[in-house]
């Protein structure tokens, strides 16, 4: 695969940006060359622009060398970036599923991508060969989101190979929820494809929505890629300090993952016996969807009580349905109670 001839011809010939960080790294007794203040340190020097201590910490972490990580202000950037390098506006589009996220589709219409949606089946299973078929040769991505927003489901592996090795542009596979679906992540794969880009986020089973940092893990072409047309401190100081630090948390996660699970599982035994409960979908990530047979209604009485989950209603797939987030052992308690008082 050629990932220059996928490149938009602007981005194939820009010359980046280059900082005053990214011209001198190393270590030296006088730094006169940013314009920066003397004072107030730490606070006053710009940010490691490629970030490569905490990337040295995510590669072992994550065992993929430095050079296939790019790291952004959350999976959000990474996915804007994505249509920014590679789709033409008003001329290339892109394909995902639906339903699924909303920030592809969002991403798509702010760079005037055409988004070309393939609805999942009624049991939201991803067909492979119905992806396959609404490509056209103006396809250069196709997003992927497994376990999936706001279904919860994981996609199926064989099918999401199958798509991988017949298309001829990248392949976005989003892992936000992964951690909470064991031994699922095609990132071990990494290396066997050069269309293949994962995303994966500290926002949700680290629990770091608030520091913004998204991780792309692909071929050191995709990634170079990436680093030429970002913003070149896009990660803040305090981010990435912080990030070092919360990394060595990993028992602390494993455990937040193991309870968020345990919560998981008993939520959606609780919610079963509700009459109002038309059905729990299978979930591999910490949000159950459930189908009501009045979710408006039940949306709005949770809302009087304080407690606030998602309407999903309108989405395709999802009619009165609600997204609700596996939160700590006391607040899905107050959940299951004020629905007990519906009774
Ligand atoms: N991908 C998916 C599937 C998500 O659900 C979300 C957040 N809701 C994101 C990405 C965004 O993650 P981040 O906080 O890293 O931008």
């Amino acid at each position: 695969m050629n990932i220059d001839k996928l490149l938009r011809n602007n981005i194939k010939s820009l010359k980046p940006y280059s900082s005053a960080r990214s011209e001198f790294s190393g270590v030296a007794a006088v730094f006169l060359d940013a314009n920066e203040n003397p004072f107030n340190e730490p606070y006053n020097r710009y940010p490691d622009p490629l970030q490569i201590k905490l990337k040295e910490k995510i590669s072992k972490l994550k065992k993929v060398t430095a050079d296939r990580i790019f790291l952004g202000n959350g999976s959000d950037e990474p996915i804007d970036l994505l249509f920014r390098a590679f789709c033409e506006p008003g001329i290339e589009n892109v394909l995902s599923i639906d339903p699924t996220y909303g920030m592809y589709q969002v991403a798509a219409d702010i760079n005037h991508v055409q988004m070309k949606k393939v609805s999942l089946s009624e049991e939201y299973r991803l067909d492979a060969q119905k992806l396959l078929d609404a490509i056209d040769e103006k396809t250069k991505l196709i997003f992927l989101c497994s376990p999936n927003n706001p279904t919860g489901n994981s996609l199926d592996e064989a099918e999401m190979l199958k798509i991988i090795r017949n298309f001829n542009g990248l392949v976005i596979i989003d892992e936000a929820y992964i951690d909470f679906a064991p031994g699922k992540s095609l990132l071990p794969q990494i290396d066997k494809f050069p269309n293949l880009i994962i995303l994966q986020t500290f926002s949700k089973a680290w629990g770091m929505a608030g520091i913004r940092l998204g991780m792309a893990f692909a071929a050191q072409e995709i990634i170079s890629v990436l680093n030429k047309i970002k913003y070149p401190y896009n990660l803040n100081s305090l981010t990435q300090q912080k990030a070092l630090e919360l990394l060595d948390n990993q028992k602390q996660v494993d455990e937040w993952v193991k309870l968020l699970s345990d919560e998981r599982k008993k939520m959606i035994e609780e919610l079963a016996v509700f009459p109002f409960v038309q059905k729990i979908f299978p979930t591999d990530a910490n949000f159950v969807l459930v189908k009501m047979y009045d979710a408006h209604g039940i949306y709005q009485y949770l809302t009087e009580c304080g407690i606030i989950v998602r309407d999903r209603s309108k989405i395709h797939l999802c009619k009165e349905s609600l997204r609700i987030t596996v939160g700590s052992p006391a607040e899905n308690k107050q959940l299951i109670k004020a629905l007990k008082d519906l009774l």
